[in-house]
């Protein structure tokens, strides 16, 4: 396996990995009776054991292996020996690739006849830009697979041994972003948190470490205080760490936990079992 990090060079163009035996540049001749193949597959959230047999046969077939950051290393060295793994994240305190240059490499491979694994974290089609890279490589006429991967907030919320949904507790789940693009106003977490507090929903909030403080406000406005708050960094890793507490108390405990990115925000209800295993029973009584 030859691994290969991809760092813009902060001049708009990008260093394109060099390898004599799998040169990138497009080829001008015998492209399409040499056209390989993309399929865009979910690693997971980060536990080998925890992909699909799908995504494994891709992984071991792939030639050439673009892996987003949040694909564990244990993922990546399911890779067959002889194939190219190109790092497209921001590992290594590199910038993340930009998403345009991926899809051309990506093109490019596939008409060089690779055998192409778009790697993503998760699943490739929730808040992981599948979306828009299969868009992109069906416009260049590139067929593209898509193979489903277990959700980090699916995850996240199994390892502490709570469901999603619960008869009792929750009629449903509501799997949100805390990071809005640029220039998108983002979600109205206070509409979201009166609809959640009606219907009964679980929230479960990606990428909302940073703007934590701001969506635990927004989330009062609709939500009681002490309504249950799950926080889980790294689900499914060696290195998971987690935290319960109540939804007043979220920005504090993320504070004193020193938890951070990659992590899940659960909210609600569902995890009432768990919040009141970690309170004091006399706190317990007095909510009741
Ligand atoms: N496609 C991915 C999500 C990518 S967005 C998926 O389906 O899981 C990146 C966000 O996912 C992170 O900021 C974090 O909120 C979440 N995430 C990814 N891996 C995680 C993990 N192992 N533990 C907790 N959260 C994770």
């Amino acid at each position: 396996m030859t691994r290969t990090t991809l760092v813009p060079t902060g001049t708009g163009h990008h260093r394109m990995p060099t390898n004599a035996k799998h040169g990138l540049a497009p080829s001008s001749s015998s492209t399409l009776a040499r056209a390989g193949r993309c399929t865009l597959v979910g690693a997971g959230p980060g536990d080998p054991e925890l992909l699909t047999l799908k995504a494994l046969k891709a992984i071991q077939a792939a030639t050439l292996l673009l892996v987003d950051d949040l694909v564990s290393d244990a993922i990546v060295a399911l890779a067959a020996p002889g194939a190219r793994v190109v790092h497209v994240g921001k590992r290594g305190g590199c910038q993340s690739t930009p998403q345009a240059f991926i899809e051309k490499l990506t093109v490019m491979a596939v008409q060089e006849g690779e055998t192409v694994v778009r790697l993503k974290g998760g699943d490739p089609f929730v808040f992981g830009r599948g979306g828009e890279e299969t868009e992109h490589l069906r416009a260049a006429g590139i067929q593209v697979e898509v193979v489903n991967g277990i959700t980090a907030g699916l995850a996240a919320v199994t390892s502490l041994g709570v469901p999603l949904t619960h008869r009792d507790h929750a009629h449903g789940v509501v799997f949100i972003t805390g990071h809005a693009k640029p220039g998108d106003s983002g979600t109205d977490w206070r509409a979201l948190a009166a609809t959640a507090h009606s219907a009964r929903l679980t929230l479960v909030i990606y990428m909302g470490i940073s703007g934590a403080r701001h969506i635990q406000d927004e989330l009062l406005c609709g939500l009681p205080a002490h309504t249950p708050v799950a926080v889980i960094q790294n689900a499914s890793l060696p290195q998971q760490r987690q935290a319960v507490c109540t939804l007043g108390e979220l920005q504090p405990t993320l504070e004193r936990e020193h938890l951070s990115s990659p992590s899940v925000i659960v909210v609600g209800d569902v995890l009432q079992g768990l919040l009141a295993l970690q309170q004091p029973l006399s706190q317990q009584a007095l909510r009741a």
